[in-house]
């Protein structure tokens, strides 16, 4: 590809990607009868990935904290709820354990503070199980807290922009 179509097709692809007017605008010097130069265009491309990134990382923004807020919400609702059967214990451990991982989210450990996990397993003298927080802590994999009935959990982001 010489450089000549490598500029008309990064302005094809500048095109695509902006469609707002003040970005057109600012690409005023990149119009096919202008006398841009290739660094002006591959300029003008970069300045709308980064548009882009930055738009499409606020709109997370914006979606996540209205979805975390439901999340405590429904967890507030559920605590001291005693699900009955282990099995239903652990589908529900489950069902928040993937609200967790698809929201970069923890529940805070009661014990420690530690950022945990919530699990439901026959632990102690129960046969219906007991919902506890693991998390690792000094290497090791910990189980804390303990408790039949749905425990009061607290989110903690661990998204890495925040
Ligand atoms: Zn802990």
């Amino acid at each position: 590809m010489t450089e000549n179509r490598l500029s008309q097709a990064l302005l094809a692809y500048i095109r695509e990607v902006s469609s707002d007017q003040s970005f057109d605008a600012n690409l005023a010097n990149a119009r096919p009868d202008s006398q841009a130069s290739f660094e002006e265009l591959l300029s003008a491309a970069v300045m709308g990935v980064d548009r882009i990134k930055t738009a499409y990382q606020e709109m997370l923004k914006v979606v996540r904290q209205p979805a975390i807020e439901r999340l405590q919400l429904a967890l507030d609702h559920f605590r001291g709820s005693d699900f009955g059967t282990l099995e239903t214990k652990k589908a529900v451990a489950r069902a928040v354990q993937t609200l967790l991982i698809d929201l970069e989210l923890r529940v805070k450990c009661p014990t420690c503070g530690e950022p945990a996990y919530l699990r439901c397993s026959l632990a102690g003298n129960t046969r219906t199980g007991t919902f506890q927080f693991q998390h690792a802590r000094k290497g090791r994999q910990t189980h804390h807290g303990g408790s039949k009935k749905f425990p009061e959990l607290k989110l903690i982001s661990v998204a890495k922009e925040q």
